[in-house]
């Protein structure tokens, strides 16, 4: 029988919840226990997908590809999901699928598509039960994997309008199992008032009540806050709570997101839950624990820094390119290097203060805005030998660098920027250009991709085929890559369907951009290959070795 743990949040959105929820299964992995996480997120968008990094973080992109069928005769494709299956894969190590990320959008679009159909003939469809319902058979449908638990994260905060039917369902759910089958694990912030040197908990206070009015009772508390609670705190909230005190547990501030796991270990907390939800485990000592503490112990290490700039048109926040952030972490920490990020917005920034960078890292995106500044920043990393990565929207900015640069192909561009260019290095394939909808020229997903022998990013990989995961419509058009070949630069890599997945410059130590996105797929026991690679030309520049 599989288990249920909700988690909710309250007080402020970001405060790290998905971080919490990974933690909380890596505990039960911990125990011999397997898990599977599931997302729901209350905003009416179907997916992820359609919008920008800047409101909402990064996009994460699945290896599976789930055709969603709302109703009979529609399906849609969905890959790109909430940056927190990120934090999910980093941490449990498993492929997440993107039918585990629920939105609002998804079921309400397939409630009222069935309407339409005839479905409900005769019925009156409401929010409660018919919007309950779907919510209840999405998240029991998972059950069906063979998971032992299943974690449900609720996005948003308790009392925001749109979370109210997950709330309404995770509380009739909750109703109709036994006890020790579901728990409820509320995340709060807790905020330190430096004017007085004390960690406040009255909003905790009130988000519980929130909770509590939309008849959900928490079995534990997760607080968020700059320094540890004391005991005198912790016996603050346990009281007014209803929480018996040891599941009252500290989330402080940490620098290296990995330890969490490990802070809660020390509170009891995965003890707490497995009593809760009467489980044994199934092997004592626990069962990566050790290695986990490893890793952390990797990441806190004294290192020499280097220093990246990474140049891009989400710079706004820091979560647009949250996996990239990580990536480079995860390869300096296992290549022993402290990795300082800087973000430059690429629409406003000098060129030449690039120069006090060790390397320069080209980011995603969509669209027109800030490509000019983008284009800038790889045609002076190639100029200047700066080692330079260029991933998905970067590789192609940084191919129309080395037309416009080398070729001297001034105006050449892609057709995403400029469908008038005399050269046209980055294009829509000829059967793309006959699709109407946006969303059905997007390739997404797991894709296998050949990697060619004696090439740099052969050297990152030593393997002849590897699966990465795409997201992208334009493509580096080969005439022209043949053309550029004559110059340097070097076809490294190509997909199943023989489109260009990669390139390099052969006069330059590191200048080398992927199609796909590396990223997605890194862990902090595996750094991304072309990753591991880029930090290892910056420390042969820096001479490091
Ligand atoms: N906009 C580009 C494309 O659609 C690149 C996308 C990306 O960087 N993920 O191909």
């Amino acid at each position: 029988m599989t288990k249920y743990i909700f988690i909710t949040g309250g007080v402020l959105s970001g405060l790290g919840k998905g971080t919490v929820a990974a933690s909380i299964a890596k505990l039960l992995q911990f125990r011999g226990f397997s898990v599977s996480m599931i997302k729901c997120d209350p905003y009416l968008n179907v997916d992820a997908g359609t919008m920008n990094p800047i409101e909402h973080g990064e996009n994460f992109v699945c290896e599976n590809v789930w055709e969603f069928e709302p109703a009979k005769g529609f399906v849609f494709r969905i890959a790109e999901v909430d940056q927190d299956f990120g934090t999910y894969e980093r941490f449990i190590g498993k492929n997440v699928h993107p039918s585990h990320n629920i939105t609002s959008g998804q079921i309400y679009l397939s409630v009222i598509l069935r309407e339409r159909i005839g479905e409900y003939l005769g019925k009156t469809i409401q929010i409660i039960p018919h919007i309950t319902d779907e919510i209840k058979r999405r998240i029991l449908e998972i059950a069906n994997e063979g998971s032992d638990i299943i974690l449900v994260e609720i996005g948003g905060t308790v009392g925001d309008i749109e979370g109210m039917p997950f709330l309404e369902a995770i509380r009739q759910l909750r109703n109709s199992m036994a006890k020790e089958d579901t728990m409820l694990i509320h995340v709060t912030y807790v905020p330190y008032l430096k004017t007085i040197g004390q960690l406040k908990t009255k909003p905790t206070q009130h988000s519980v009540q929130r909770l509590l009015q939309a008849g959900l009772t928490p079995d534990a508390i997760v607080a968020r806050c700059e320094l540890p609670l004391t005991l005198d705190e912790k016996k603050k909230i346990s009281l007014f709570s209803g929480v018996p005190i040891e599941a009252v547990i500290s989330a402080p501030d940490l620098n290296v997101v990995y330890a969490l796991p490990i802070v809660f270990e020390q509170q009891g907390f995965g003890d707490y839950i497995i009593r809760r939800l009467n489980l044994i485990p199934a092997e004592n000592p626990r069962i990566g624990l050790k290695e986990w503490e490893d890793i952390v112990k990797l990441f806190m290490m004294d290192n020499p820094s280097i220093r990246i700039a990474m140049v891009g048109k989400y710079t706004r926040i820091v979560d647009s390119y949250i996996s990239i952030n990580e990536a480079l972490k995860h390869a300096g920490a296992h290549e022993r290097v402290s990795v300082e990020i800087t973000y430059i917005d690429a629409e406003n920034y000098e060129v030449k203060d690039l120069e006090s960078y060790d390397g320069i890292l080209l980011t995603p995106g969509f669209g027109k805005r800030a490509t000019e500044g983008m284009i800038k920043a790889a045609r002076f990393a190639l100029r200047k030998h700066i080692p330079f990565l260029g991933i998905c929207y970067g590789a192609q900015l940084a191919t129309v660098a080395f037309a416009r640069d080398v070729m001297k192909w001034k105006d050449a561009h892609t057709t995403e920027v400029n469908p008038y260019t005399s050269y046209p290095v980055v294009d829509l394939l000829p059967w793309q250009k006959n699709v109407q909808t946006k969303g059905g020229t997007m390739r997404l997903g797991g894709i296998g991709v050949f990697i060619k022998k004696g090439t740099r990013l052969w050297n990152a990989y030593k393997q002849k085929y590897v699966i990465e995961r795409f997201r992208h419509r334009y493509h580096i058009i080969r005439d022209y890559a043949e053309k550029m070949m004559n110059e340097g630069y070097v076809i490294n890599a190509e997909d199943e369907e023989k489109n260009i997945a990669g390139f390099e410059v052969s006069w330059h130590d590191f200048f080398l951009g992927v199609q796909f996105h590396p990223e997605f797929k890194s862990r902090p026991w595996a750094p991304s290959p072309p990753y591991r690679e880029f930090i290892r030309a910056i420390k042969r520049k820096l001479e490091l070795n």
